[in-house]
Formats: structure tokens, C-alpha cells, sequence
């Protein structure tokens, strides 16, 4: 019983070092607008270049965002 307990509690964890990992891993996600078809279809039905990405799919996550934002900060203040 208590291994199931701990184990309940390790679980966000996990899930946070997995997620630390793939920012690592690969930081590029898909767009969350066009869901990486890089384009909308407007009311007429012409093509647009979506605009969240600038039409290449794909975006850098929110994780690695955040990862990088600390490293600088870190950075800037042991120079
Ligand atoms: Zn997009």
C-alpha cells in the first residue's frame, strides 16, 4: 500500500522530467494554431500562411521557452 502511495506522488514528477527531457531532446513542437498544416483556410477558401508560426508548422515549446529564459537570467547575473 504504501509503495502505491509513493509511487501516486512520484507521478507528476516523472511526468515533469520526461517533459524536461523532450524540450531537450527535441524543442520544435507542432503549431498549436494550424496543428502544422502551416496554413488557414480563409472564408473564401484561399490558402494563408499561418501567422502563429510564419507558415513553418512548428513551434518552440512552452518547457524549453522557460529553460532558456532561466539559463539567461542565470547567466546574466554570474557574469
Ligand atoms: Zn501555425
Amino acid at each position: 500500500m504504501t509503495t502505491i502511495v509513493l509511487l501516486a506522488s512520484l507521478l507528476p514528477f516523472s511526468y515533469a522530467a520526461c517533459y524536461l527531457i523532450l524540450c531537450v531532446v527535441s524543442p520544435w513542437g507542432r503549431c498549436y494554431r494550424c496543428h502544422g498544416r502551416r496554413y488557414h483556410r480563409t472564408a473564401i477558401g484561399t490558402r494563408r500562411d499561418c501567422r502563429r508560426c510564419d507558415g513553418t508548422g512548428r513551434r518552440v515549446r512552452i518547457g524549453r521557452r522557460i529553460a532558456e529564459y532561466i539559463r539567461t537570467e542565470y547567466r546574466a547575473g554570474n557574469q
